[in-house]
């Protein structure tokens, strides 16, 4: 506790430098964005967490596996699973990896690489996946158009899910802050994993997490990190990606308004937008969805 709150002061600092210099012309948003930091950064320091807190170990699909790989006096290892880039931490004098397991992946033993930088030797280690069924949930969406998709829109739908990949893959190597809070307070309408059917038809997993609030709610970025892609597309309708370091990325989707631009670098709690229906929606709500190396993995393990 006594090394935290000095940490957070200086987090808010940089907080309020980066609004200072990223609101100048949007007075009440720059008042927003000055204040929620400082509220949060003090609501935090008095909670158990630590500044580099890590996720829960929750080694399921859809899951987060830490392991252990070698004490801090060694080198940074450089760890991939399944051809992608994993984030390694310090974390009690040991690096971790923190793995995100893909929601298709089949239960058992899974390899990871770890490469050694000093002196490029390249070791196998492997960890287990548990079996982990997930619910079913069964929507209606009136708007047909949305649900099979006219062939004038297949040729944009497939563009945008490669966008949707590669921003989800992005690998930057600042360290990401794993203490991570809700975006708004909304009912939990819809949770990560389910498997879905869309008017009867069956539909991909539900790679997020949906919170229904009013039309216009604020949306607060979980943590710090910089803004790599805001638009319109043909589902998630407005969104909102940020990048938060080392492959820990987290996106917003179905927004009435976007508050932030492409490149701009956000503190924890700064707002980015607003609570909408736009896309692929039932009604106003956020879907909110936590990448790590380019999986969709559950946000509650975050907090
Ligand atoms: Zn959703």
């Amino acid at each position: 506790m006594k090394i935290q709150i000095p940490l957070f002061l200086s987090a808010d600092l940089s907080a309020l430098l980066s609004t200072l210099t990223h609101h100048p012309y949007h007075p009440y948003h720059r008042l927003q964005a000055l204040l929620i930091p400082l509220l949060l950064g003090g609501l935090l320091s008095l909670s158990s967490h630590s500044v580099h807190a890590l996720p829960k170990h929750n080694p399921v699909p859809g899951g987060i596996c830490i392991l252990p790989l070698a004490p801090t006096i060694m080198p940074k290892p450089q760890v991939s699973f399944a051809g992608k880039r994993i984030t390694t931490v310090e974390d009690n004098g040991e690096w971790k990896a923190v793995i995100g397991i893909p929601l298709d992946t089949d239960s058992g033993q899974q390899q990871l690489t770890v490469r050694n930088p000093a002196t490029q030797q390249i070791i196998q280690r492997s960890f287990m996946v548990k079996k982990k069924q997930y619910r079913t949930q069964r929507l209606t969406i009136k708007d047909q158009s949305r649900v099979n998709p006219s062939g004038a829109h297949l040729q944009r739908i497939l563009r945008e899910k490669q966008l949707k990949t590669q921003l989800r893959q992005t690998f930057s190597q600042t360290l990401p802050n794993f203490n991570i809070i809700r975006p708004l307070k909304g009912r939990d309408t819809g949770r990560f994993g389910l498997k879905r059917f869309i008017n009867g038809q069956p539909r991909n997993p539900h790679s997020g997490m949906d919170l229904a609030a009013p039309i216009g709610t604020a949306i607060h970025t979980v943590s710090a990190g910089k803004v790599i892609y805001t638009g319109r597309l043909f589902f998630s309708g407005n969104v909102v990606y940020i990048d938060h370091g080392e492959g820990l990325i987290s996106m917003y989707a179905h927004l009435n308004k976007i508050h932030v631009r492409q490149g701009q670098a956000l503190a924890q709690g700064e707002v980015l937008g607003t609570v909408g229906k736009t896309g692929r929606a039932t009604g106003p709500h956020l879907h909110w969805a936590m990448y790590l190396n380019g999986a969709a993995v559950n946000p509650t393990l975050f907090f």
